[in-house]
């Protein structure tokens, strides 16, 4: 078993990069954005993986980076709403990648909200773990009143997504801008042993955790969709491989249990990496050539004000039409939304140098794409996803499936 404190991720994720660090063999290029796959005609005309091309944020240069094997491990697109506990980079750029490459994408209408992130305006995407909730944190609203009761009978320990939409709805009902977590009531040994992470975040806004609630709301959490995989983390493209919160093993179905995400990720990442090691001794699969970057169609940018009013609007539309709580109206809405932004992202990638702001709003628009798309086909409510239009769970429980144009896939070898 693997757990630090309430640090379990940082920890296993210092102790990888302090490994890599110590290997002789393996280059770590730091200051880089990969912006999409390079893929050969192979076999059958399936496409093979040649490599990737690169930004340089140190040199402001697009780099091709030829290979047989990639592996994506860029992790989920939860940055696609205004509220989420991920960091900068979760902008859903190997889902998006891999899409363009010609890979089937799943399940991209199962998005969790976890539901208590700090609302704070200098301290955003700070996660409050549902641990406090299992030590008897109590989610009150503005006026001290505790509600979670009132759409469950387990209360503050029901799970994740009917927490977080008893939250919603009580937000929307009232007006309100958060609701309140209070650990107050609990010895403050208590709280200082098991919640240091939390003690000391929200000390650095003002808040005492120990005498006063904590102010959260529900935020994007968890991408359980993504790049179709199998059991090794193979993708429709040969040499390309999916892993982590980027790839849909079917592990996590149409919702994620807490805490099964990191091994997932460590799971099918040994896979594919015994895979990739077993077809290195294989001399047929050399490394195939790839084009340079074409740049020369393209200027330098002078209204970057366009990236930053459209990213906002983007999440913002994510979060009120296709959030927690849905309806086919929100959806159709937001769609529109979606592929207009799309539209002008397109012509600013077409004829502009490229940039890690315009890089990651073109990935995440084709990923809320996906996700808004996948969200209208569901006409039923099951796990994270919830429509008052098909508020039951039907009775056939059939992934969604996304298959782009270009995709020439064996259908035999996935488990959706
Ligand atoms: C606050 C929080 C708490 C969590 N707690 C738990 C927990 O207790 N247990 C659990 O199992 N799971 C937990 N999760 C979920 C889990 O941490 C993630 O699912 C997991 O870290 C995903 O790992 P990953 O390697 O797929 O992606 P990430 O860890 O997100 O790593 C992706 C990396 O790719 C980089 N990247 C992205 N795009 C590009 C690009 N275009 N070019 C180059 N690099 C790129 C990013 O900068 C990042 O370094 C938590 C998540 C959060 C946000």
């Amino acid at each position: 078993m693997l757990h630090v404190a309430d640090a379990t991720g940082s920890a296993i994720a210092r102790t990888l990069a302090n490994r890599v660090a110590q290997q002789q063999n393996i280059q770590v290029l730091t200051h880089r954005v990969a912006i999409d796959l390079a893929t050969r005609d192979g076999p059958q005309g399936k496409p093979r993986i040649s490599g990737a091309y690169v930004f340089n944020t140190k040199t402001q240069r697009v780099e091709s980076m030829s290979a047989r094997h990639v592996i994506l491990a860029t992790g989920g697109a939860s940055k696609a709403y205004r509220f989420t506990s991920n960091p900068d980079g979760s902008t859903g750029d190997g889902i998006a990648m891999a899409w363009r490459a010609g890979c089937r994408v799943s399940n991209m209408e199962f998005n969790q909200f976890h539901p208590t992130c700090l609302y704070h305006p200098e301290l955003r995407s700070f996660l409050i773990t549902e641990a406090v909730r299992g030590e008897g944190g109590r989610l009150l609203l503005r006026n001290g009143e505790p509600f979670v009761h009132r759409f469950d009978e387990r209360g503050d320990l029901a799970p994740r997504d009917i927490v977080a939409r008893a939250i919603d709805h009580e937000m929307k009902r009232l007006g309100h801008d958060c609701v309140y977590l209070d650990v107050s009531h609990l010895s403050s040994d208590l709280v200082e042993e098991r919640f240091p992470n939390i003690l000391r975040a929200c000390s650095s806004v003002g808040i005492d955790i120990r005498n006063e609630p904590i102010p959260v709301v529900p935020a994007a959490h968890y991408t359980c969709g993504g790049v179709l995989v199998d059991l090794h983390g193979r993708t429709d493209v040969d040499g390309l491989y999916a892993i982590g919160e980027t790839a849909c093993t079917g592990l996590h179905g149409a919702n994620r249990l807490a805490s099964n995400s990191l091994l997932e990720c460590l799971v099918f990442a040994e896979s594919a990496a015994d895979e990739i090691s077993r077809r290195l001794q294989d001399r047929g699969t050399g490394v195939l050539d790839m084009p340079d970057w074409d740049e020369s169609q393209v200027s330098d940018s002078d209204e970057d004000v366009v990236l930053a009013h459209n990213w906002s609007e983007l999440r913002r539309a994510m979060w009120n039409y296709v959030g927690i709580v849905r309806t086919t109206k929100r959806l159709q809405r937001a769609f529109r939304r979606v592929q207009l932004l799309n539209e002008e992202a397109h012509e600013y990638y077409s004829n502009f140098r490229v940039n890690p702001d315009l890089i990651e709003l073109r990935n995440l628009l084709h990923v809320a794409g996906m996700m808004v798309r996948s969200a209208l086909w569901r006409q039923e409510s099951r796990g994270l996803h919830f429509t008052w239009d098909y508020p039951k769970q039907s009775a056939d429980a059939r992934p969604r499936v996304l298959a782009p144009k270009n995709a020439v896939v064996d259908a035999q070898s996935f488990p959706a």
